[in-house]
């Protein structure tokens, strides 16, 4: 079986090397040059686009934020999972809010933002500290303003109102202004869902983010009222856009109450632990459903983790002594803060998995690898 996957980016060479043992094979995308790539070389192939769509069994795609008219053409085919709704609410949070809105799945008070006037309604009726997020095209925590009492509101304005202005009328731009939430700490959830509504959801993971971007994420045993609202969750969106593949729903905890923060409408990095930590991970489960294939299982094997790598070249050698720690490479070149690869682990117990982790924070150190020492440390005390 072949599968398009719109981007080619580590999620579509991950997803490449999940597809070799069912006998997929996965052809990328790379929606910048506009050519089509094999996702673990990047050779480029002189297939054209519509060549490649006309022989595939089925189409997907690892990030959200593509062009318009290549998520009609792939709609048109019929054979693109989860499709261009979908696709839509996870690149666009005003459509993220409206399905959230709509299902009544709570998230974090907001305001649409399109001029001034919206922007002071925002600061009155949510009051400040603020979050201002871009409605297209932010990833990354990239596209944010954090708006506090003592911030120059005049300033941060004009970098909003060139946002906006950079918009068109076939594609116009808005922004989202958030209430700044004192959540204790994040958590995702993962699951699939496939053509006959079935859905497979993986045990919901700790999210540590440093400056915007993900770092570290634990997937261990959680109170059950969390695992219950996170599913609620997941089955209600899920079902309400008949979604087929995998789906990620980022979430603030916030005294024992979930918030949504994002939708993804693909595989997410807080989802890489299942490489490891499952018999069957969020990279293989999306491509069964997509293909039209069971369900696997989403039970995990033991507590889990993974440590993103950013920005670093390699890692010390010494990390994969530590028993049942993998690595994985997403063969890119190097920039600062950039998604590098990471670090999987699995264990018997929490203690034995804070223990790894406290073996490992030896080697990585706390600047570039934060939370892992202190992670450790509380996991391995029991
Ligand atoms: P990505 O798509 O890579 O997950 P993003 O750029 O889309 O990131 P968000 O997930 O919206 O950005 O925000 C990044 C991080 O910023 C969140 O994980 C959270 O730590 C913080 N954050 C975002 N919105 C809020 C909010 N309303 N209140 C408090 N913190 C927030
Ligand atoms: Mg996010």
């Amino acid at each position: 079986m072949n599968i398009l996957v719109l981007g080619a980016g580590q999620l579509a060479r991950m997803m490449s090397l999940a597809g070799a043992p069912l006998n997929i094979n996965i052809i990328s995308y790379d929606v910048g040059s506009e050519k089509l790539v094999h996702p673990l070389t990047l050779q480029v192939s002189d297939q054209s686009l519509a060549a490649a769509i006309a022989e595939c069994d089925a189409i997907t795609a690892e990030f959200e934020h593509i062009p318009d008219d290549v998520l009609t053409l792939c709609a048109a085919s019929g054979k693109f999972y989860p499709g261009k709704q979908a696709i839509k609410v996870g690149g666009d949070r005003s459509i993220e809010k409206a399905l959230l809105d709509k299902t009544g799945v709570p998230c974090a008070p907001y305001q649409l933002i399109t001029d001034r006037s919206h922007l002071d309604v925002a600061i009155e009726n949510l009051g400040l500290p603020l979050v201002i997020k871009t409605c297209q095209a932010g990833y990354d925590g990239k596209g944010q303003w954090r708006i506090r009492a003592d911030s120059n509101i005049e300033q941060i304005w004009s970098e909003m109102s060139d946002f906006l202005a950079a918009g068109s009328k076939n594609a116009p731009h808005a922004i989202i202004a958030e209430k700044m939430i004192p959540f204790q700490r994040e958590v995702s959830v993962i699951g699939a869902r496939d053509k006959q509504g079935n859905m497979a959801i993986y045990p919901v993971t700790e999210n540590e983010h440093t400056n915007g971007v993900l770092t570290l994420s634990i997937a261990k045993s959680i109170a059950t009222d969390i695992h219950r609202q996170a599913v609620d969750a997941f089955s209600k969106l899920a079902s309400e856009m008949d979604y087929v593949g995998v789906l990620a729903i980022e979430f603030f905890d916030v005294d024992g109450r979930l918030m949504v923060n994002e939708i993804a409408p693909r595989v997410h990095n807080s989802g890489h632990w299942t490489q490891q930590g499952t018999l069957c991970s969020q990279f293989e489960n999306h491509l069964r459903a997509i293909a039209g294939l069971p369900l696997g299982t989403t039970e995990a094997i033991g507590p889990s983790a993974m440590i993103n790598v950013l920005g670093q070249p390699d890692i010390p050698t010494e990390v994969l002594s530590v028993a049942n720690v993998t690595s994985h490479w997403y063969g890119k070149t190097q920039r600062p803060g950039r998604k590098m690869g990471h670090i999987n682990l699995v264990a018997e117990s929490e203690e034995a998995l804070g223990e790894k982790l406290l073996a490992l924070s030896a080697f990585l150190l706390e600047d570039d690898y934060p939370g892992v020492a202190r992670r450790g440390r509380d996991l391995s005390r029991g």
